[in-house]
């Protein structure tokens, strides 16, 4: 089984740099095609011209893009290349409801669907060590399994389709409090005046060590925040599940409605397209003399 791989942004670029050192990787297609002819790939694989030439030369198509609406426009262009036994995965974090619909979808050109969001950020996607959550059919998740696991290294199947993005969700929702979390300590930190990589050595090999702390922290308290996962992406998840969580739960979800104000604020000012850290920002003004 050969793989294409749609979408070439941060996270999709090291998904067929990984498919192709693998040797399984047939075609990709990026909308701007310099960001596919400034990668290298082996000889062989092809930089396709439409969504559908890439389709049709893969047996598995990875889709990674930004939006909801950017995946139906991508699997739109990619349905004349699919035809039975083909499946698509789609990488992108979108809706539970999405999922569904592509998978009709697909369903059209009797190809199959996974919807397979990916946890652990853009060194996880270089280094193949993402947390890949599944929804879908488990005999189709059987087909794809041995080519997914060259891109992620955990690849759980988590239920029928949609079950994935549900389960990125809640991957979303704890990423918003930690970030909270992590930004809002280290601006107590560094207005206590400690050393702050010295207090992030040490608080990380603590019990409130995490992912999020040693892989941003440094950089944030030295006001670089280059992305990363961008600011309005991870706003874009958590509109997503305030609309999923709108008619299950009794009050808002407090991490998710004061993370989506924030990010409101940074888009505002400028910030979208930097790394979500740059919530270090906002702590920091908390802390500033006179105020
Ligand atoms: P990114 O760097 O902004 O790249 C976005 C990619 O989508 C680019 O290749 C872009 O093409 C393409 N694209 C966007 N809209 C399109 C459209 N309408 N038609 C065709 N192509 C389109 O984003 P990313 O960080 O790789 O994230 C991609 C997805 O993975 C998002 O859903 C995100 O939430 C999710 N994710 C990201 C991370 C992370 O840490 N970055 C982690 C887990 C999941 P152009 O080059 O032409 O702009």
């Amino acid at each position: 089984m050969k793989a294409g791989v749609i979408g070439l942004g941060a996270m999709g670029a090291h998904m067929a740099l990984n498919f192709d050192r693998a040797g399984v990787l047939a075609a990709v297609w990026n909308r701007t095609p310099a960001r596919a002819q400034a990668l290298e790939f082996s000889g062989g694989v092809l930089r396709a011209g439409t969504p559908a030439e890439a389709a049709a030369k893969s047996d598995l198509i990875v889709t990674c893009v930004s939006r909801d609406a950017d995946v139906f426009e991508v699997a739109r262009a990619m349905l004349p290349g699919l035809s039975a036994g083909k499946i698509v995965c789609d990488t992108s974090t979108v809706s539970r409801d999405t999922a569904c619909e592509l998978s009709a979808l697909y369903k059209t050109r009797r190809a199959d669907f996974l919807d397979c969001p990916v946890s652990g950020g853009v060194e996880g996607a270089r280094k193949a060590a993402l947390a890949m959550m599944v929804g879908g059919d488990a005999a189709v998740f059987g087909r794809a399994r041995p080519l997914l696991s060259k891109i992620a290294a955990n690849v759980v199947h988590m239920g029928p389709t949609g079950s994935g993005q549900a389960t990125k969700a809640v991957n979303q929702i704890m990423a918003a409090g930690i970030n909270q979390a992590v930004t809002e300590a280290l601006a107590f930190g560094e207005a206590m005046g400690l050393d702050m990589n010295k207090v992030i050595d040490v608080v990380g090999s603590g019990a409130a060590g995490n992912w999020f702390l040693s892989h941003r922290g440094k950089t944030m308290v030295a006001g670089s925040y280059a992305p990363g996962f961008k600011v309005a992406l991870h706003h874009k998840d958590l509109e997503i599940i305030q609309r999923m969580a709108r008619d299950r739960s009794r009050w808002p979800l407090s991490v998710v409605a004061n993370t989506l104000a924030d990010y409101e604020q940074l888009m505002h000012e400028g910030h979208g397209d930097e790394d979500i850290s740059a919530l270090y920002r906002l702590k920091k003004e908390n802390f500033k003399p006179g105020t």
